[in-house]
Formats: C-alpha cells, sequence, structure tokens
C-alpha cells in the first residue's frame, strides 16, 4: 500500500465532500454503542468530536491533561474564527475563502481539504450561533465581520477578543449533555503517554493519572487525537504553557508519519520579550491590525517618545511596501518585515525589537468608544502586562511562536498513517500548508470535530469491524512497562539542572537557528547542539519528588523529552527543505526584494517523516501536491 494515499474522492472539488459522504459506510444506530472511540483532547477539537460521536450513539471516552475541557488552549484564541458567509456583500464566496488559504499557506497544502473548509464554513457559522454563541452584532441585530490578514474581504466573525473562549464554552456545553446522558466520559487530569497498535491497527492508549501517577489502558476500535501543536517547542510562545507534543509525538514513534514539521508560525502581534526570566509571550490579536497602525522612527535608533515624532518622520513601512494588503498583509509577512526593521536598527522600546501599533489615527476616526468595544480585553490585558494605556500611547509589538501548521500526516478522511488512528484540529496538517491565514484555525478545529471526524470515524468502524480486544492483551502491558519505565527514569536522574532551564536552552537554539529565518548553516548548528543538550538532560535532570503524585516537574520533564526530539525533526525538515514558503524562510532562496521563493520544480509536496529510532534518520516520504482550481503563482500582496 501507499503510505501516502490522501484518499481523495474523485470529481469536480465543489462536490468531492458530499461524494465521500454518500461513499461512506454506515453503523446502524442499534450497534453504535457496541463500538468504542477514544477521543484524546478537549479542545474545540476534541470536545466537537467527542460530543458529536456521543450524540450518535457511540461509547466514547475523553481525555484531557486540564482538570476540565474549559482550560484547553482553545480557550485562548482571542479574533475570530472565518466564515464565508458573505454578510457584509464585499465579494466573499466559498471560491474565495479556498484561494485566500491556498494562496495564504504558499501552495503547500492540499487543494480537496482546503476547499472542504471553506465549504464547510458557512455550517460552523450557523451550528455556533445555534449553539447561542454571542458572536458580535450590529445595533440592527445583525452578525458583525471583521477582517484578517492576507484577504481583502470582511469574513472573520468574532466575540471581542474572546472567540475562542465563547466557541470552547459552546463546545463544552454539547460535550457535557453527552457526559450526562451516558454516552461520553471524562478523563480529566489524564495524560496519553503512548498509542497502541496490534494487528496493524490502533487499538487503545496508555495515560498517566497526573493526580496519583498511575499508569493504565484503554482499549478502542479507533482513537482520535486533538491534542494541539507544538509551538512551545521553542519554549517562549503566545501557547498555554502546559501546551505540549507528547500525543502526537509518542504516535510518531509508533508509526505515525510527521508531516511538514518546519512549518511553524511566527505571529508578527505579540507583546516584546521583557526579561531574560520570562517563561511566556502574550498575543495581541490580528484583529488590531484592522484598525491599528504599524511603524517604526525613520531615523535609527530614535529615542523619542512615539507622541514626539511627527508624522512626516514615520515610516508605515507595510503600507508602503504593500499598498494593496497595507497593515493586512499575511502574517508571515509581516513578521519578516517587522524583524528587518528591527535588525536595521529601527525599532523601537527598550530592547529595541519592537515596532509601533498604533490606534491614534483609528481613535480620532472612529471615536474611543468603537475600539473600546472591539478590542478593549485586549488592551486590558496590555495595559495589565505592560502598565501602559494603548489609548493614549502606541503598543509595541514583536513576533513570536505562536501556531505549528505541521502535524500529523492525515489522508481526506483526517486519518493518520496508522489505520484506526485519527487526527483533528492543529495536531494534524491537514489545511494551512506553509502559513495559516488568521481565523482559520478555529475555523478548522470545529470543522474536523463537529463535522468531518464524526463521518469519517463511523466510516472507518462499519468498513474495518476491528475485532474485539480487551486491555489483557500483551502490547498493553509492553507499552504500560515503557511508560512506567520512562517515567522511573526521569525522576530517577537526580542531577543539578531544572526541567525549564533545559526546555528555555533549547527554545533559544530553535529561535535562533530554526526560527524566521533558516540558513543552511544555522540548521546545521541546531543538529549539532540539540543532541547534546538532549544527551545532558538525561543525564542532569533534576526533578524532586517522584512519580506516584502531583508532579509537575515530572510533567514537564516527560513533554520536554519529546521536544527535544521534535526540535531535532523540525531542523531535519527545514535542511531538507531548501525553498522558502510562507513562514519557513530559508535565506538562500529569496527574491530580489526579500520576499520567500519558492521552489516549485523541486519542493511541491508535503514531508511525511516516519520514525526510525532515536538518534537514526527519519526517511522521508513525499506527497505531491497538484494544484487545478488555483493555478501555482508567485505570491505578491502589493
Ligand atoms: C493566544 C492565541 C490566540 C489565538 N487566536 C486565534 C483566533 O483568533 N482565531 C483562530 O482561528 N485561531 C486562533 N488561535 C489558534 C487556535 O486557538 C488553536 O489552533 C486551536 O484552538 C487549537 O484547537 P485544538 O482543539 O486543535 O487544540 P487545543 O485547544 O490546544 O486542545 C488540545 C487538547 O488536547 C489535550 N491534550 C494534549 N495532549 C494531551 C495528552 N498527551 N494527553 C491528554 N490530553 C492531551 C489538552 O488537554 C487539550 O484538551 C490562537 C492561538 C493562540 C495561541
Amino acid at each position: 500500500m501507499n503510505m501516502l494515499d490522501a484518499r481523495i474522492p474523485s470529481g469536480p472539488i465543489a462536490q468531492k465532500w458530499d461524494t465521500c459522504r454518500y461513499d461512506m459506510k454506515l453503523v446502524n444506530p442499534a450497534n453504535r454503542r457496541k463500538h468504542s472511540t477514544i477521543v484524546v483532547g478537549a479542545g474545540l477539537a476534541g470536545a466537537g468530536a467527542a460530543a458529536t460521536l456521543g450524540a450518535q450513539g457511540y461509547g466514547v471516552k475523553c481525555f484531557t491533561y486540564h482538570d476540565t475541557p474549559r482550560r484547553a488552549h482553545s480557550i485562548a484564541a482571542q479574533g475570530g474564527i472565518n466564515g464565508a458567509k458573505n454578510y457584509c456583500y464585499d465579494g466573499d464566496s466559498v471560491m474565495r475563502l479556498f484561494k485566500d488559504t491556498i494562496k495564504g499557506g504558499d501552495f503547500r497544502s492540499r487543494e480537496a481539504n482546503v476547499y472542504r473548509l471553506a465549504q464547510l464554513s458557512t455550517n460552523v457559522i450557523d451550528q455556533c450561533v445555534a449553539q447561542g454563541i454571542p458572536f458580535a452584532r450590529d445595533y440592527a441585530g445583525y452578525l458583525e465581520n471583521r477582517s484578517f490578514g492576507g484577504v481583502q474581504v470582511s469574513r472573520t466573525f468574532y466575540a471581542r477578543g474572546q472567540t475562542g473562549q465563547q466557541l470552547l464554552l459552546g463546545a463544552y456545553q454539547a460535550l457535557e449533555e453527552q457526559i450526562a446522558a451516558g454516552t461520553v466520559v471524562m478523563y480529566p487530569r489524564t495524560e496519553l503517554q503512548d498509542v497502541v497498535v496490534i494487528n496493524g491497527l490502533v487499538r487503545g492508549i496508555v495515560t498517566r493519572d497526573l493526580i496519583t501517577g498511575q499508569i493504565d489502558s484503554h482499549e478502542a476500535d479507533a482513537v482520535i487525537l486533538a491534542t494541539g501543536g507544538y509551538a512551545n517547542t521553542f519554549f517562549l510562545s503566545t501557547n498555554g504553557k502546559d501546551s505540549n507534543c507528547t500525543a502526537a509525538w509518542r504516535a510518531y514513534r509508533r508509526g505515525a508519519l510527521f508531516a511538514n514539521p518546519c512549518f511553524t508560525q511566527i505571529h508578527p502581534t505579540c507583546m516584546p520579550l521583557r526579561s531574560d526570566y520570562q517563561s511566556k509571550l502574550t498575543l495581541m490579536s490580528e484583529s488590531l491590525r484592522n484598525d491599528g497602525r504599524i511603524w517604526v522612527p525613520k531615523k535609527k535608533d530614535d529615542k523619542r517618545s512615539p507622541r514626539e515624532i511627527p508624522e512626516s518622520e514615520r515610516n508605515y513601512f507595510l503600507e508602503v511596501k504593500y499598498p494593496s494588503f497595507g497593515n493586512l498583509v499575511p502574517r508571515d509577512v509581516a513578521a519578516r518585515n517587522i524583524k528587518d526593521v528591527c535588525d536595521e536598527g529601527f525599532g523601537v522600546g527598550p530592547s529595541r525589537q519592537s515596532v509601533y501599533l498604533d490606534f491614534a489615527d483609528a481613535i480620532r476616526r472612529l471615536g474611543l468608544d468603537v475600539i473600546r468595544e472591539r478590542y478593549g480585553n485586549l488592551f486590558e490585558i496590555y495595559k495589565t502586562i505592560t502598565g501602559e494605556d494603548a489609548y493614549k500611547v502606541p503598543m509595541e509589538i514583536y513576533p513570536a511562536p505562536h501556531y505549528t501548521m505541521g502535524g500529523l500526516w492525515v489522508d481526506y478522511h483526517l486519518m493518520t498513517t496508522l489505520p484506526g488512528l485519527f487526527a483533528g484540529g492543529e495536531a494534524n496538517f491537514s489545511d494551512m500548508g506553509a502559513n495559516r491565514l488568521g481565523a482559520n484555525s478555529l475555523l478548522q478545529a470545529v470543522v474536523d470535530g463537529y463535522f468531518i471526524l464524526p463521518a469519517t470515524v463511523p466510516d472507518y468502524l462499519a468498513s474495518v469491524k476491528p475485532e474485539p480486544i480487551d486491555t489483557h492483551h500483551p502490547t498493553f502491558s509492553e507499552a504500560e512497562d515503557e511508560a512506567r519505565a520512562r517515567i522511573d527514569k526521569l525522576s530517577g536522574i537526580r542531577g543539578k539542572r531544572s526541567p525549564d532551564s533545559f526546555h528555555r536552552e533549547l527554545g533559544k537554539i530553535i529561535w535562533d537557528d530554526c526560527g524566521m529565518a533558516r540558513s543552511d548553516a544555522s540548521l546545521r548548528r541546531a543538529l549539532g547542539r540539540i543532541p547534546e543538550l538532549r544527551e545532558e538532560f538525561w543525564k542532569n535532570l533534576c526533578i524532586v519528588g517522584g512519580g506516584e503524585e502531583v508532579n509537575q516537574a515530572l510533567e514537564k520533564a516527560n513533554r520536554i523529552s519529546d521536544f527535544f526530539e521534535i526540535a531535532e525533526l523540525m531542523c531535519i525538515d527545514a535542511l531538507d527543505r531548501k525553498e522558502s514558503c510562507g513562514c519557513h524562510f530559508r535565506v538562500e532562496s529569496q527574491t530580489a526584494d526579500g520576499e520567500a521563493k519558492r521552489d516549485d520544480a523541486d519542493y511541491c509536496y508535503v514531508s511525511a517523516w516516519e520514525w526510525k529510532g532515536l538518534g537514526q534518520s527519519p526517511v522521508l516520504h513525499k506527497e505531491p501536491l497538484t494544484f487545478e482550481y488555483v493555478p501555482l503563482s508567485q505570491r505578491s500582496y502589493k
């Protein structure tokens, strides 16, 4: 079997999903309760999938390492969710969202999947409104929209700066309904340690109870990973501190291929690093670029306060360079330009590593109340952290690691290369190519969770009919023993360095050498340093306390051990891809004016890596990409 058969239905793109659903096998309602499914993750993708499969009548076990699904990282999403409703009558359509997403991803995503994302976006908005999500509305009660980077229409639905929170509360209520109905059993504070493969099919998982340390097995007919992304490999990122790659990584180690690991998104508008001891970076939502204007002084190292710098001495560099899109160029383009002006010495703020995001014009034009209404909570966050009032002085912002387009390779059914193992939301690589457009990630998580997985998982169950199995199978015991041995090893090292000190150092290597700009030399340097640091980690790690109690240092160390390995794969992937595309900027491959220069002749494929063991070179499999509906072209936002 071709390991990378994407199972894309034939026929015109607009009919592929209908064709696929029509061809699917169904499970009789009376038989559904006989099938067990596991959903790991209770963010938007996981909660949506668990609730919908439960509502269909399947037995679902849902796992999260958080104390409640409401703490999933999805809750942090601020800006909005895309839907091609064309409520603003500004030329939007499913086809346009499809095209914007393909182009935004710099032609490194799969057309069929992206079209489906755009197509289902309209259902998503209806679903969310029916759930009672309090999207912003105008005075007459109609749903409001705003714009995000890389597009020229307003199609982003939002709930002030708390869209993820409101969407997750909707998904959580749907999940709670099924928990009460007894179809979903919830396992909070329980972390996946391994996936279990028996006779070529994924048949369950091994978990660790984060309160007692107990290692357990759970069997199922199919397993869904909806476990989020791996941006925290960088240590400093906009993600929740606990977000990690362990679930996807352990699946990779068991044979699921990992796609495009080097496609990591650095978000342009975040609060800059202010201290070496900082443990997190905070996002200032992209929605702010609707009304905020980005600028730096025209004079290098200008120490005047921003309000003392007259208009004629300001460089609104995005508006100048990209007149069509202005401040709303896509994230990769904005982030690189911000880095460039700072590297050239025009940066502002104490570290000179920031640019201004200024609302003075918008306040003059629209009034303070409108700006407060649109972005009030973001201004409050900014004030809480910096002490500054951004209604009066411009925000200082700088790019930060934010989102990962790479993830487990999945086919059109969102199944990984391990039969029976599915991946949804940020955990898969499915739709974003080399750069995600703003407000498309909540969309993907919701589409995967509510609409795609609840159709494709039953098709798998009806087609494969997995044999009954229980956790006494020796493969479960072996996986449990391995999980225990790993925990014992980590807690038994008794060295001198804390988990965080290793993670911080790893993050700096990856940020410096595989961050916003990568070169052959920087990547080779990182590939030399990461294994050395990993070796020291396994010899000199210090964890206080043991494995049979709440031990957050141990939890961290367990996750960091995987960050080491994924960091290496990110560099291997980035080294292999000698072109620049989207967020993957190889300094050797740029146009005369410094934009990413793709090489479609040699790199128009998805990279899917196969694990071959620690210290062994992973094997690259390629899924060729073809563009039938959006012809390959050089991206231009000018
Ligand atoms: C600050 C911020 C703002 C954002 N704003 C927007 C926005 O405005 N619009 C937009 O479209 N996107 C936005 N995004 C991106 C978007 O929020 C995420 O990509 C999306 O919410 C991911 O959802 P998910 O369900 O895939 O994963 P998550 O919400 O990250 O959920 C992961 C779940 O998996 C569980 N889990 C993980 N590993 C394990 C394990 N080993 N064992 C058990 N459970 C596990 C976690 O407990 C959690 O329940 C933003 C991201 C950030 C960081």
